[in-house]
């Protein structure tokens, strides 16, 4: 098409775009002078030339506001431009973490309107930075400012009357996070410019900004990912203005870990990113935590369709679509088309890096604006391609302008709608400040008030469980969330039941009762909603960690002896009796792995029966540790460490045992889906279990027998078979990621000579010689897709039945095979967290069909199925699902002898992010005891 484009357009063209702009100054009304005539910015002056730079970087005057259609100048303090030597969103230019975090310490060191402080570290060792913005008196008087929100965050310690006396002097604290989706590039170039305009425009919006709200910027939520980003831009994509024809735009890795699922770790906070935020947040207590990202045309304000989370207070629900739609109003008053609100995600999970708001009384909102990721400008098509952005298209009571369904966009466009987006709810909250801070303190309130009122009054969770490591870390998890913990000074009685001095208890009169109430209660998703989820829908961390949590509703619980935890628990086990022969009891616990690990130098041995001895009984699984030297010393130190018990006893016992012969691990990560594959390789580390990663490369080498001898690989949430088999695609030839002097954040976690590829079909070839040599193959979640689908076994087909939908929840499994040594642990049955996976099925005898080829192979083995869907009572023990009666029966982990080796794939992932802790050890087991997985 033949439009006109910024590096083409006439002169001529420019002026009209400044004049159309200089006109739409006069008729927004909100910049008012006298003098308008003769500079419509005043009181402020632009820089010079940059009016003609913003114009010349936006695509379409509909696409800029007023507001940000040029600089202010300033004499003290340095702009983007003095700086980096262009505006902010210029085409072509990518500026990496290091130089945003140097400009806001550069402005910060020129203008008493603006702070600069660290509130955490990467993994990979970059620095997190908090930009402060307020008037001079705002900066002066911080700590009576932060003082004021904290005092309001509990209104155990405020009155109401004492609450009204702080608002009238507290200002509401907003916070922008950019940058945390790496491939989303827009916002960090935003956050210059927004942080140098709040500090030194006069304009009276802004300065009534300044006066009466705290505004926080963190510049770049995830320095590391942004770093690997803009290498990559600068190597592999500058210069390109082809869209579709660009190859892939992003590096494999952002994090160490993660990409996507960066904003997946509210709950559980593994990530540096994450900690800094909620630091920041329990620090400042922010009335809003406002994340930014890039994937929708052209600025979609989220609040959630809903079903909303049952535990937000109702405040909370109406001001965000209140903030919205002040937003699609301002905006589109403006003339700027395609800005919407409501009709994306549900807002029913919580576990997205705003979500620290959401789940601490506070308001977490964000924007989706429309990103290219690559700065250059280029044609975009929103019709075409079958993406959900097609449905975007429609004009709606909450989309009164769609976006257009053509057009060129620009990383300045990005920049101006996000920018005004922020200066028009900033502009809000300065308007609203004292209301805003009444609602914050009044959700607080209602919170608090709802555990002195309402059931459940309490959850006990009774000390001596079966595995006191994951009760430690399911009550640390609580209060490292800030939800207070106690432990009972006394035995507590009440009508569910008695519980021993010592347990621990969560008392629900606290500000954060409804958070508390959400993670520890089973989810009910109404799985019949008609909106789709967009995330999991369970995360109650009993379920899992696999730890009982009694719900209290018997009002005598809160007259409960209970001493408040001031430290983090840490369990400990014991070793009873000098030996010579230790015993293990098998009760289910997490850390048989790294157990095993640290006890590599030892001969193991796992019973395969329930035996007994003395007075104990012990299950399947159970370890016998035979008479070695130094092993008492070592056990010492494992049950310190990992809260193990071993007793002694006189003699092995008389059992069907075999050796647990530590394997050579492997985990395969392939390149075009590193994400879901991180958080398999954050458990193993954190852990101390070492493994051998292996690249796509690695295993089209082929001998892999001879380097590892189980090789982990899956879950992938979206990686499909053809992606798994030839990986990322060729288009614009070899893709290196590794370090070099110009490029050097590449190469981390692990570096590569050409990422593209995949296996292929010779790397499929040397996984199929691995398990015939006798090599064990685990495949999880979507990875089992290449195993079961991908031809490496035979007689497992995907189930015709579509009407199964488990976005994301807790559901029961039965063991059909409970002598098998994956079940061990477990007892008969289970509950597994499970995806939107497919379906599998055995097929059976009758179904024996000429035209069906893996029929006429005879069907598979039915004794290949270890666990199969369902158990007692209903399927779902915590989020929603549909299709029930079509998943029950069908098979959850299948182990099929294959060769000499196995391949066991698993229809869910015993390791979903840091939220299962009580599936891993299905995966353990099948490490522990792969060189005696039943023929
Ligand atoms: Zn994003």
């Amino acid at each position: 098409m033949n439009r006109p484009v910024p590096g083409r357009r006439s002169r001529q063209a420019r002026a009209a775009v400044v004049a159309s702009l200089v006109a739409g100054f006069a008729a927004v009304g909100l910049f008012t002078s006298s003098r308008a005539a003769e500079n419509p910015y005043a009181p402020d002056t632009p820089e010079p030339g940059s009016v003609e730079a913003i114009a010349r970087d936006t695509t379409e005057p509909r696409f800029l506001s007023p507001w940000v259609a040029y600089v202010p100048a300033s004499a003290t303090v340095p702009s983007p431009t003095k700086r980096l030597g262009h505006i902010a969103g210029a085409a072509g230019e990518l500026t990496h973490a290091a130089q945003i975090q140097g400009y806001m310490r550069a402005i910060a060191a020129a203008s008493p309107r603006l702070r600069v402080e660290t509130i955490g570290k990467t993994e990979e060792g970059r620095e997190i930075v908090l930009v402060v913005i307020a008037d001079e008196a705002g900066i002066r008087d911080l700590a009576r400012l932060k003082a004021a929100t904290a005092a309001l965050a509990d209104p155990r310690r405020t009155s109401p009357e004492e609450a009204e006396r702080l608002i009238a002097t507290a200002r509401p604290v907003y916070y922008f996070n950019c940058g945390l989706h790496a491939d989303e590039t827009g916002s960090p170039e935003m956050g210059l410019e927004l942080a140098y305009r709040l500090a030194v425009s006069e304009q009276p919006m802004i300065r009534a900004i300044r006066e009466r709200v705290l505004v926080l910027i963190n510049p770049i939520a995830e320095p590391d990912g942004r770093d690997k980003v803009a290498d990559w831009f600068y190597r592999y994509l500058k210069g390109k203005t082809d869209y579709d024809a660009l190859p892939r735009m992003s590096p494999p890795y952002w994090n160490r870990y993660v990409y996507v699922d960066i904003n997946r770790d509210a709950h559980q906070k593994a990530f540096g990113a994450t900690r800094a935020v909620h630091d920041m947040f329990h620090d400042w207590h922010p009335t809003v935590v406002h994340d930014l990202h890039e994937a929708i045309a052209l600025l979609q304000t989220w609040n959630g369709t809903g079903p909303y989370n049952p535990h937000l207070d109702p405040i909370v629900t109406s001001q965000f679509l209140e903030m919205s739609f002040h937003e699609v109003t301002a905006l589109t008053a403006m003339g700027m088309p395609g800005v919407w609100t409501w009709d994306f995600g549900e807002n029913f999970g919580l576990h997205y890096l705003d979500s620290v708001a959401m789940n601490h009384n506070s308001i977490g909102r964000g924007y989706e604006t429309f990103g290219n990721t690559t700065p250059e400008t280029v044609d975009r098509s929103i019709l075409g391609g079958g993406t959900e952005q097609e449905t975007y298209m429609t004009r709606e009571w909450f989309r009164p302008v769609p976006p257009p369904q053509a057009f060129r966009w620009s990383m300045r466009d990005n920049v101006n709608y996000q920018q005004t987006g922020a200066l028009s709810i900033l502009d809000w909250s300065a308007r609203h400040a004292q209301e805003m801070l009444r609602n914050f303190y009044r959700t607080g309130y209602n919170s608090w008030r709802k555990g002195v009122t309402e059931k459940p009054f309490a959850f006990v969770i009774p000390d001596g469980q079966d595995d006191p490591l994951r009760v430690a870390a399911m009550i640390n998890r609580l209060r490292d969330q800030k939800i207070e913990v106690g432990r009972l000074t006394a035995d507590l009685k009440v009508a569910e039941g008695t519980f021993r001095r010592g347990s621990f208890i969560v008392k629900l009169d606290q500000p954060y009762r409804n958070y508390a109430v959400d993670v520890l209660e089973p989810q009910r998703f109404p799985a019949e909603s008609p909106s789709i989820p967009y995330d999991d829908v369970s995360w109650a961390f009993p379920v899992g960690f696999g730890v009982i949590a009694a719900r209290i509703d018997d009002e005598r619980v809160k007259g409960a002896p209970a001493e408040p935890l001031k430290v983090d628990v840490e369990a400990r086990g014991q070793v009873t009796g000098n030996g010579p022969v230790f015993l293990l009891r098998d009760s289910g616990q997490e850390a048989l792995l790294a157990a095993r690990v640290r006890l590599a130098r030892f001969k193991v041995e796992i019973a395969e029966k329930a035996f007994r001895n003395g007075t104990v009984d012990y299950p399947a699984g159970s370890w016998i540790l035979p008479r070695q030297d130094g092993l008492r010393q070592a056990l010492d130190a494992v049950s310190r460490e990992l809260a193990l018990d071993f007793r002694s006893a006189p003699k092995g016992p008389d059992v069907a045992r075999h050796d647990a012969a530590l394997p050579r691990l492997g985990v395969w990560v392939p390149w075009a889906d590193t994400d879901s594959m991180g958080w398999i390789r954050y458990t193993l580390d954190r852990e101390k279990v070492p493994f051998t990663y292996l690249r796509d490369e690695d295993v089209r080498a082929g001998g892999l027998k001879q380097k590892v001898d189980v090789i982990v690989y899956g879950p992938f949430a979206r990686l499909e078979l053809q992606g798994q088999i030839h990986g990322i695609a060729p288009t614009a030839g070899p893709m290196a990621y590794t370090r070099t002097p110009e490029f050097p954040s590449h190469g981390e976690p692990v570096a590569s000579d050409d990422i593209t590829g995949g296996p292929g079909f010779v790397g499929l070839e040397a996984i199929r010689r691995f398990v015939e040599e006798g090599g064990v193959l685990l495949t999880l979640g979507n990875g089992s897709t290449l195993a079961l689908e991908g031809g490496l076994v035979r007689g497992m087909r995907r189930a015709a039945d579509s009407e199964v939908f488990t976005p994301g929840s807790e559901l029961r499994l039965t063991f059909d095979r409970a002598d098998h040594p994956i079940a061990y642990g477990y007892g008969a049955g289970t509950s597994v967290f499970r995806l939107n996976n497919p379906v599998y099925d055995v097929p059976m005898r009758w179904a024996t069909m000429a035209y069906c080829t893996s029929c006429l192979e005879g069907p598979a083995d039915r004794r290949f199925v270890v666990s199969t869907w369902g158990g007692p009572g209903p399927m779902v023990v915590s989020g929603g699902m549909r299709g029930e009666a079509r998943l029950k029966g069908r098979p959850a982990i299948f182990d099929v002898p294959q060769g000499r080796g196995h391949v066991v794939a698993y229809n869910f992932s015993p390791i979903h992010r840091d939220m299962n802790r009580s599936d891993h050890r299905l995966l353990w087991n099948a490490i522990l005891n792969w060189s005696a997985l039943p023929r």
